[in-house]
């Protein structure tokens, strides 16, 4: 049951609306952890059946002047930069998705907020909200390319290993099957923090287009390790310029909701000047 915008009178006798906060938006991270996982899990599976056959070959394909374990690590190198190749392909276009849906879908709820407080506006790309989607397009995209960066790296580790130490493919496996998970969990944390930045940047955005400059600073709970300072915020109902952020003591600069890692809180924009 969404809680009605709050009207009050200020001292100074104007009233205003505090706006209920827009929050990060569940299925959106859902869908853009389960496009990653996809892609994750192609390439795992790929990684899995080249071993198994590399392994089964026993002497892979050597050259003259090759040792097996030199073959190996070429012919892996060359699975490795195809599947770099292939999330930098997917990359663009998974960012520019992830990008437009935190987008469309938080600026329609601000609207929603804004129209349940009588007050209706039509939201259109401006170059400012475009600066914001581009930085968040651009540092998805980095991300997305760390993903096989990171895994394969951990791969080409583990084989090496199991080349020189005599390992058998079942221990390699299980090996890998834990770098997997690592992989998929880290999938999951990008999904849920880029998720949270990004609905508070672009919700920034667009507040400060509508000419608002104030918010209250909201905890939102959840996580494992919340900040003690951005409870006490929520809890005192902090005020913060929008343009400018809260000074958080505990990090000892400005920040924005959502914008430290793991950081769930949100904002709730003040509207003044209503009779
Ligand atoms: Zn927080």
């Amino acid at each position: 049951m969404p809680q009605s915008n709050r009207r009050r009178r200020t001292p100074q006798g104007r009233a205003e609306k505090v706006l209920r906060p827009v929050h990060p938006n569940a299925g959106i991270e859902a869908e853009y952890q389960r496009r990653l996982n996809r892609l994750i899990g192609e390439m795992h599976r790929s990684v899995l059946y080249w071993l198994s056959s590399a392994y089964r070959a026993n002497q892979p394909r050597i050259a003259a002047d090759e040792t097996p374990a030199d073959a190996l690590r070429r012919a892996m190198r060359d699975m490795a930069s195809r599947w770099l190749k292939r999330f930098d392909e997917a990359s663009a276009k998974l960012a520019e998705w992830f990008g437009q849906s935190v987008q469309n879908r938080s600026s329609a709820a601000l609207k929603k907020i804004l129209k349940d407080g009588g007050i209706s506006v039509e939201f259109k790309m401006t170059p400012a909200m475009r600066d914001v989607l581009d930085a968040t397009v651009n540092q998805n995209v980095s991300l997305i390319k760390s993903i096989p960066q990171q895994y394969l790296g951990q791969v080409e580790g583990a084989v090496m290993r199991s080349v020189q130490t005599g390992r058998d493919l079942a221990t390699l496996s299980k090996e890998l099957e834990a770098r997997f998970g690592v992989t998929k969990r880290r999938a999951a944390f990008i999904a849920r923090d880029q998720n949270n930045k990004a609905t508070a940047a672009l919700s920034r955005a667009r507040q400060l287009e509508l000419g608002l400059d104030e918010a209250v600073w909201v905890h939102s709970g959840g996580g494992k390790h919340p900040r003690k300072s951005h409870q006490k915020a929520g809890r005192d109902k902090t005020r913060f310029p929008i343009a400018e952020g809260w000074f958080d003591p505990e990090v000892g600069r400005k920040i924005i909701p959502g914008e430290l890692i793991n950081c769930r809180c949100v904002s709730k924009a003040v509207i003044r000047g209503f009779s």
